[in-house]
């Protein structure tokens, strides 16, 4: 069981104790994430949120060199670029996130169906630093 609700703000709050959440269909089984009231398969509404392992297999990912602004804050550029990658989760569902810990200069080392392990990153000045969602090698 937890703590968390359906509303959107929920996702970061249960990031920033380190867990990953989201939607479980009581009527069907699909699982979702980030939560969703609705469920994206039936459309029904009788859903519960559900804390997932944190683990999961990279699906697919692009190294990225012109870097939005958060991240050219948090230092990013074209020489210091990042991953970001899809990754499917054991319990099925797929979110994208940073990719740490991969050789993102030699993007071609990057393999598809490398087992990842959620961490999470603080991005934000110091005191509106906020803990954002990422996965590195497990
Ligand atoms: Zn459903």
């Amino acid at each position: 069981m937890t703590d968390f609700s359906m509303n959107s703000k929920e996702f970061f709050r249960a990031l920033e104790s380190d867990q990953l959440i989201g939607s479980h269909c009581l009527d069907c089984g699909a699982v979702a994430t980030p939560q969703r009231h609705i469920c994206p398969d039936c459309l029904g509404s009788n859903t519960e949120v559900v804390t997932f392992l944190g683990k999961g297999k990279l699906m697919a990912y692009t190294v990225i060199y012109v870097p939005s602004s958060m991240m050219a804050e948090a230092g990013y550029d074209a020489r210091n670029p990042y991953c970001v990658g899809v990754v499917a989760l054991e319990e099925g569902p797929k979110i994208s996130a940073q990719i740490l810990g991969v050789d993102v200069n030699h993007p071609e080392n990057i393999k598809i169906g490398t087992e990842l392990a959620m961490t999470t990153i603080n991005r934000g000045k110091e005191d509106h630093s906020k803990k954002y969602l990422a996965f590195t090698p497990a």
